[in-house]
């Protein structure tokens, strides 16, 4: 296939570089002057959209899709499947397959799950939204791009899919960081406790593939001195897009609400900014109760 693919930042390089390896004709774009082993770069996005079959976009929010969504869908070929990997608002995402299925494309929105480790080894989950067909169109580049793709329903529910389970995981990591920095306080060691938990009703995600506790459980960000993995200001970004959703579908989300309060307070005013979402440890461990 002829491939356009435009954002090659941290995500974007690693997965249009795999579709390159496998053999499509990957014309990249990205403000940014970046180079990817295997893609041609063009010198706009609507160059790399040009006579493609799929245009791929990973771009940082829904702002710059719609922008960028603007200049590349008069440039695409009628047929052609525009497919979203960003995490962007879930108005973001229907705005834009509505305008690309005016124009006579196919629309994916498709965010993933997995991180930068997974794009470079080409083990991604896709949660997508779409129809039947367009869904169809993208499976080929999903099953080189991940290891499991999701068809979740319409236009828009690959993005509402990837918030509510990001909510979920800003929950579930400051439950564990609070719950570990309780448990040093009443003296219990950190091995007993993780060895506890993980086979116990507390398990979850966060404690058992990426416990925050450096040196307990499976290697994580908290064994690199919290270097990202998964940043907490992208966590923010989530919590907070599954917030104004939760606004726009009047759903009560109190957890997911302090959860983004938490998650902010850290980012912006307390030392959060570059530190992985797992860094909610050392955070906790430094305050008292009041
Ligand atoms: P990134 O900032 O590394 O990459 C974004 C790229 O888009 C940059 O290279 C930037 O130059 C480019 N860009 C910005 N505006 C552009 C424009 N108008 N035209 C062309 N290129 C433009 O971010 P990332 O980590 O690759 O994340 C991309 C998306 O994937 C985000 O929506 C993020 O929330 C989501 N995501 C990231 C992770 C992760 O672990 N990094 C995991 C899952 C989902």
């Amino acid at each position: 296939m002829k491939i356009g693919f435009i954002g090659l930042g941290n995500m974007g390089a690693p997965m249009a570089a795999n579709l390159a390896k496998a053999g499509h004709e990957v014309t990249g774009f990205d403000m940014a002057p970046v180079e990817v082993a295997g893609v041609t770069r063009a010198a706009s996005a609507a160059e790399a959209a040009r006579g493609a079959d799929v245009v791929v976009t990973m771009l940082p929010n829904g702002q710059i899709l719609r922008a960028v969504a603007a200049e590349v869908i008069p440039a695409m070929t009628a047929g052609a499947a525009l497919v979203d990997c960003s995490t962007v608002d879930v108005d973001s995402a229907r705005a834009v397959a509505a305008d690309a299925e005016a124009a006579g494309l196919l629309a994916v929105d498709a965010p993933v799950s997995g991180g930068i480790g997974g794009a470079a080894a080409g083990t991604l989950t896709f949660m997508a939204g779409g129809s039947e067909a367009a869904f169809d169109k993208a499976k080929p580049l999903f099953d080189i791009m991940g290891q499991k793709a999701v068809h979740c329903g319409d236009a828009g529910a690959g993005q509402a899919a990837k918030i509510c389970n990001n909510m979920i995981l800003g929950v579930t990591m400051i439950a564990t960081c609070e719950a570990f920095a309780l448990a040093d306080k009443l003296g219990l060691d950190r091995q007993k406790m993780f060895d506890v938990v993980s086979t116990s009703s507390g398990y979850s995600w966060t404690m058992n593939a990426y416990c925050p506790a450096p040196g307990v459980g499976p290697q994580s960000p908290a064994d690199n001195g919290y270097k990202p993995g998964f940043a907490a200001e992208l966590m923010l970004k989530d919590l907070r897009l599954s917030q104004q959703a939760a606004g726009s579908a009047d759903a009560d989300t109190p957890m997911g609400q302090l959860a983004e309060a938490l998650y902010a307070q850290f980012v912006e005013n307390e030392d959060g900014k570059g530190m992985d979402f797992s860094a909610m440890l050392p955070r906790f461990e430094k305050r008292g109760r009041s």
